[in-house]
């Protein structure tokens, strides 16, 4: 056992991300780019290996959240284009501008403070124009005076205007509702760009379409696409790509207990055994990102079948009964989400979504590379 091993952690395939990364490459068209969105430290995967994988693999462009996950990135070596898909203020337009890193801008009024800001240090700043086309959270509104302001906000001295995208709200759901409300933000996209170019300027890369997109609606693959789940090996129910889990949560019994039928387990007695009960104590609580609304509420995988979780999960570990796994013992694997445990089944049961609990795997929690 290695001692990264000893009590829970993650296991993370590079290989599996390379082999992901092909798959989706190999759906795109010729010419179209590749931004892998490695923001919240690769959905928990460890943004700098992921980031480095990527890099060697061909990979356009890499997206992340912040100033802060783009300046790892550019500490650890990476080169690559680096787009920030938030807000940075402009303050520190002296940071993006040194190391090269990309900023979505998302209004007029930002616009004309990076610019400032930019002008300022003789610097010029390479920028990505973000359109708010339906999902209402950044980005220049289209209609009215957009395409007016895009223009004012491109012609500005200290930013040097390389793309231009939008995100779309629903491309991942199914139905007509949800096929007819993404179409209607891809045309009002391409509108709105179209009356830029009318107004005299063109963008290099025009991009929309994350991993819902991607395998969804290829038409609207334009001049890069940004998959971020798809990388990850989730997100293709139907299995058209053929991906690979990426990430397995791992946890080992620590201890055994019986307990005879009708023992309260765990805070709030909330789980009574039922029968004369082989309970395994694992070293994984909600500290460690194993949610605490999963209590009574999933299995995992270990020995030869699967152990119901049962009580309460604690900060820093919880119970599982293992009567029916007597070839289960203190030390033994339990894998909590990856290959043999579905995250999908377990994001239900919590009523979210994959995204959340590979996000939620902790700080606390070991990344140990190893292909699976
Ligand atoms: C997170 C994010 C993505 C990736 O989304 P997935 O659903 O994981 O593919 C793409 N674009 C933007 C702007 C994002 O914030």
């Amino acid at each position: 056992m290695s001692q990264l091993e000893k009590r829970t952690w993650a296991e993370i395939s590079l290989e599996n991300i390379r082999h992901n990364y092909r798959a989706i490459r190999a759906a795109l068209p010729e010419g179209c780019r590749f931004l892998g969105v490695v923001k919240a430290n690769a959905y928990g995967h460890g943004a700098l290996a992921v980031a480095r994988t990527l890099e060697a693999e061909g990979a356009d462009y890499l997206a992340v959240s912040c100033l802060d996950e783009a300046m790892e990135l550019r500490d650890g070596g990476i080169t690559a284009p680096l787009l920030i898909l938030g807000h940075t203020p402009p303050e520190y337009t002296f940071l993006l501008a040194d190391n090269d890193i990309t900023q979505t801008v998302t209004n007029l009024k930002k616009a004309e403070e990076f610019s400032a800001a930019c002008v300022h240090l003789g610097r010029r700043l390479r920028v990505h124009i973000a359109l708010d086309t339906g999902m209402s959270r950044l980005g220049f509104l289209c209609g009215g005076d957009g395409a007016e302001n895009i223009l004012r906000a491109v012609r500005l001295p200290g930013l040097d205007c390389e793309g231009v995208f939008t995100h779309f709200a629903v491309a991942d759901e199914v139905g007509a509702d949800c096929e007819a409300y993404t179409r209607a933000q891809f045309r009002r996209f391409c509108d709105t760009i179209r009356e830029v170019e009318r107004g005299g300027f063109s963008f290099a890369i025009r991009h929309c379409a994350n991993s819902g997109a991607v395998l969804r609606y290829p038409e609207m693959d334009l001049d890069m696409v940004r998959p971020g789940l798809l990388l990850y090996g989730y997100g293709d129910a139907e299995g058209k790509l053929g991906l690979r889990p990426c990430m397995r949560f791992m946890t080992r019994v620590s201890t055994i207990k019986h307990y005879p039928a009708g023992t309260p387990v765990s805070y709030g007695r909330r789980f009574v055994t039922e029968r004369p009960t082989r309970m395994g104590v694992v070293g994984a609580g909600y500290a460690d990102g194993l949610l605490r609304c999963l209590s009574n509420r999933c299995a995992f995988r270990v020995g030869d079948g699967f152990a119901e979780q049962r009580g309460s999960i604690c900060m820093d570990m919880c119970m599982i009964d293992l009567t029916e796994r007597p070839e289960a013992g203190v030390g033994s694997e339990v894998e909590i989400f990856g290959v043999e445990s579905s995250l999908d089944t377990l994001a239900d049961a919590a009523g979210t979504i994959p995204y959340e609990l590979m996000c939620a795997v902790s700080r606390r929690v070991p990344r140990v590379y190893k292909d699976f």
